[in-house]
């Protein structure tokens, strides 16, 4: 199976803690990195004082369930310390299932594709980059979606 997992920091040398959860998902069993996008830069979505925020997205091949898969990322986020405070708050580092092949997942713990990345230019844009035709289920081509965006802020580094 391909999935894309979006990656996030904000904290503690993002971009450093970007490559370490790449080095740490290749690294776990039955889970291989295949792709990864360039690293880019945006405001906090929430307007708040945080710093910006780091982003990418990789691209893995694994023979994992998609809630396996999930409680990977879970692993990763907690080996690099990340502190659950408020929703939308700083973080060292979030990892996101975006897609997990074509299949639509609907259930308590994971909701895919990822329920808010039609809304989040730091997501579809770095995707597009690894598959600039790429069909999202439910949702449609990517680059339609990009589309629907409006106007965003952010850098590729
Ligand atoms: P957002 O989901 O809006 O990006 P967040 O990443 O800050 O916000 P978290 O606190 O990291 O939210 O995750 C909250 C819960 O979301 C997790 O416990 C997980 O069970 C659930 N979840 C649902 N769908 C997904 C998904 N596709 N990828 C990762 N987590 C998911
Ligand atoms: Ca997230
Ligand atoms: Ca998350």
């Amino acid at each position: 199976m391909l999935a894309y997992i979006g990656l996030g920091s904000n904290l503690n040398n993002p971009k450093q803690q970007i490559k370490t959860a790449v080095m740490a998902l290749h690294n776990t069993k039955d889970v291989e990195v295949v792709n990864l996008s360039s690293l880019y830069q945006s405001p906090p979505v929430d307007d708040s004082k945080q710093p910006d925020y780091i982003n990418a997205v990789c691209e893995v091949k694994t023979h994992l369930t998609a809630l396996e898969l999930l409680y990977v990322c879970q692993d990763i986020e907690t080996k690099q310390h990340r502190v659950r405070e408020k929703k939308w708050g700083a973080r060292t580092i979030d990892l996101d299932i975006i897609l997990y092949g074509v299949q639509v997942v609907v259930s308590k713990q994971l909701i895919i594709p990822h329920p808010e990345m039609m809304n989040r230019a730091f997501v579809l844009v770095p995707l597009a980059e690894l598959e600039d035709d790429l069909k999202v289920p439910v949702l449609g081509p990517i680059q339609d979606l990009i589309s629907e965006l409006g106007e965003f802020e952010l850098t590729k580094l």
